[in-house]
């Protein structure tokens, strides 16, 4: 199998996806704080440092590098070299999402997820958004913390 991304890609991918303030993470910001959503960033205190939050709606968002935590698309694929070493990384990252989300729930928050994939384009990413912030307004404001 053909590798799919060149040496410099990966290398490229890989530093931009690991950090905060990425751009899909950008544009997830950019939109709900148009539509009056506010939230705070990074929050450390919560498990798995969720990229926002909002307290209102008992609401935690991820957006997700889909290289790094193993999105069955195409972004996804693990490298044709060192596969074994990057089946490892991912699924022990896919691991501590696992672990994360759940302790998210049982502290009561709802954990929405946001892949890279679905913001890689302007109709995926305004199908995506909305449906964001549908799901986000769907949770009822009385239960918030
Ligand atoms: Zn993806």
């Amino acid at each position: 199998m053909a590798d799919f991304l060149t040496a410099a890609e990966r290398s490229e991918r890989m530093s931009r996806i690991r950090g905060q303030n990425t751009k899909p993470e950008l544009l997830v910001r950019k939109f709900l704080h148009q539509q009056g959503f506010r939230y705070r960033l990074h929050v450390k205190e919560l498990p798995g440092r969720p990229d926002l939050v909002l307290p209102k709606y008992g609401t935690t968002v991820f957006v997700d590098g889909c290289f790094w935590h193993g999105h069955s698309c195409q972004g996804g694929r693990v490298p044709a070299t060192n596969t074994s070493f990057w089946k490892d990384k991912i699924s022990t990252n896919q691991d501590r999402d696992r672990r994360n989300r759940r302790a998210l729930r049982r502290g009561g928050w709802r954990v929405i997820h946001i892949w890279e994939c679905q913001l890689s384009t302007k109709v995926k990413r305004d199908k995506a958004l909305t449906r964001l912030a549908s799901k986000i307004r769907a949770m009822p404001t009385s239960v918030a913390k």
